[in-house]
């Protein structure tokens, strides 16, 4: 569904990301790991459209998200194009950004109605379907700012899944979370990869919840994939000093 061919990206004289080649399968559940500064972000970051890649190639879904214009410039495949492709993609971040005047249900059925175009009825209808499944039907009427942190990170996962991305990318989403609130959010996350069909890209520092949820293990550091296996390979046979090194902090 997704393929990286040759990717790098610079930001000025610093190269974030070095020649990464990806392949992500359908249904697949990768988790990328790496020191802090290592290019994770950036990675999803690129996919999601908000970066040009600096060269290389990126397709999801067999079209390519960027054409390729001389002299290493970058340019977005044209704007319907673009929205057509990112339709398959779904994100949630670290911060948590609901629309703060709206309240939980319009948050989570916005989407449909507008990206969509489903009507009105099968969008709440979905959206209180997937707002059940993360726990928080009780709160449709609430607003973002009477909500715990956790719950708001629960309604993001909510909102972008609603829109049946063929990936969803979760980029470090339990990191601001206070430590008793972490559990909940990977719980809703477990709950999803379960689903076969929807591929997942998730970037994170929790080894534990890593191995038990990928198919796959991606260790990045420097701009580089330095290894990359099944959790049983990475986590008990790591094969480099810098992934043993980097494991071992986590001991
Ligand atoms: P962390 O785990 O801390 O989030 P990361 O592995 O996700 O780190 P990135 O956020 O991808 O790393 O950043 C990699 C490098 O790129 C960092 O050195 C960062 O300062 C730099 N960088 C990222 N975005 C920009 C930008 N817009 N302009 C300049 N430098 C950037």
């Amino acid at each position: 569904i997704v393929r990286y061919r040759n990717v790098s990206k610079s930001f000025g004289d610093v190269h974030v990301l070095k020649e990464m080649d990806l392949d992500i399968a359908p249904g697949e559940k990768i988790a990328v790991i790496g020191p802090s500064g290592s290019g994770k972000t950036t990675l999803a970051r690129l996919l999601m459209t908000l970066e040009a890649p600096t060269s290389g190639t990126i397709e999801v879904n067999g079209e390519l998200l960027w054409h390729q214009i001389h002299a290493g410039k970058t340019m977005p495949a044209d704007e319907k194009h673009l929205r057509k492709i990112r339709k398959n993609i779904g994100f949630v971040f670290q911060h948590f950004n609901l629309f703060p005047h709206m309240n939980i249900l319009r948050n989570v059925s916005a989407g449909p109605i507008h990206v969509l175009g489903l009507s009105k009825d099968e969008a709440i209808a979905r959206s209180q379907e997937m707002l059940r499944k993360v726990g928080l039907i009780d709160k449709i009427d609430a607003y973002p700012s009477q909500l715990s942190g956790g719950q708001k990170q629960r309604v993001a996962i909510a909102r972008a899944v609603v829109m049946n991305p063929k990936i969803m990318l979760f980029d470090e989403v339990t990191s601001a979370l206070d430590p008793e609130l972490v559990g909940e959010v990977l719980t809703v996350i477990r709950e999803l990869a379960a689903q076969k069909e929807m591929a997942m890209l998730l970037i994170t520092h929790e080894m534990d919840f890593a191995r038990e949820i990928a198919d796959r293990i991606i260790f990045i550091d420097q701009g580089r994939i330095i290894e990359q296996g099944t959790p049983q390979q990475i986590f008990e046979n790591p094969q480099s000093e810098r992934l043993q090194a980097f494991l071992n902090r986590f001991l």
